[in-house]
């Protein structure tokens, strides 16, 4: 059983008020095989939304995450409006955040699966920081679109991603499983078939891809959280 803290501000906007609702459905949960407790606190970490400006609870890990990287104790809207000079890439796009970071001067944004995070479009060294949002775990090769990020930060650069994690247990592929979508599976969509279900061993995802420092903001645990890599500075 854990414990969840809930004195939540919002690294959007700075509210610290609260709304819920549900978002798992019964056939994700069972494909998933989630106790009644995970489905909690997936749930809130999607589903719980800042009242002011509607960011998730993984939407501001993301944001303290950028935060963290850039070393700005501001909140994302007064980091934008300072239109600090960084060269950030933006895959998929985080609702609020990426509405809020767009104001940047040298904001880029590309949308998978048009923009391959397994072969990005990019030359070496040219972002200060890399921004994905519940991404990774849909990438046939999660490893391979973690080194792409690597080659394309500039040395010192951080990636900031949420994926989802389910903390007790250790990563598993659903290769050769029933596909499971997020999303409406209705949609018969492959591009949000999920390939990774990740677990607490996510971290060293970022160690095999070449990051040599990693951290993980926490917003509420188990709920919410957003991991981080850095490019080695030398
Ligand atoms: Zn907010």
């Amino acid at each position: 059983m854990f414990i969840e803290q809930s004195n939540v501000k919002c690294s959007i906007c700075g509210g610290n008020s609260f709304g819920r609702h549900r978002v798992l459905w019964p056939e994700l949960i069972a494909q998933w095989n989630l106790a009644a407790h995970e489905v909690d606190y997936i749930d809130r970490q999607q589903g719980e939304k800042c009242t002011s400006c509607d960011a998730s609870l993984r939407h501001i890990a993301l944001g303290n995450a950028f935060r963290t990287a850039v070393s700005e104790g501001r909140t994302i809207r007064q980091i934008a409006a300072a239109k600090i000079d960084l060269d950030i890439l933006d895959v998929n796009g985080a609702e609020v955040i990426s509405d809020t970071l767009s104001e940047l001067p040298n904001y880029v944004r590309g949308d998978y699966p048009e923009l391959d995070l397994q072969n990005l479009p990019y030359s070496d060294n040219s972002f200060d920081v890399i921004l994905h949002s519940d991404t990774l775990e849909h990438v046939p090769n999660p490893l391979q679109a973690l080194s792409q990020c690597l080659r394309v930060l500039r040395p010192g650069g951080w990636l900031c991603f949420t994926i989802p994690i389910v903390v007790e247990r250790a990563t598993r592929s659903r290769a050769g499983e029933q596909k499971s979508y997020h999303g409406n599976p209705a949609m018969g969509n492959d591009d949000y078939v999920v390939h990774t279900e990740f677990g607490a061993d996510a971290w060293t995802y970022l160690a095999r891809a070449g990051f040599t420092q990693i951290g993980i903001e926490v917003v509420s645990f188990p709920a919410a959280h957003a991991l981080m890599g850095r490019k080695d500075i030398i």
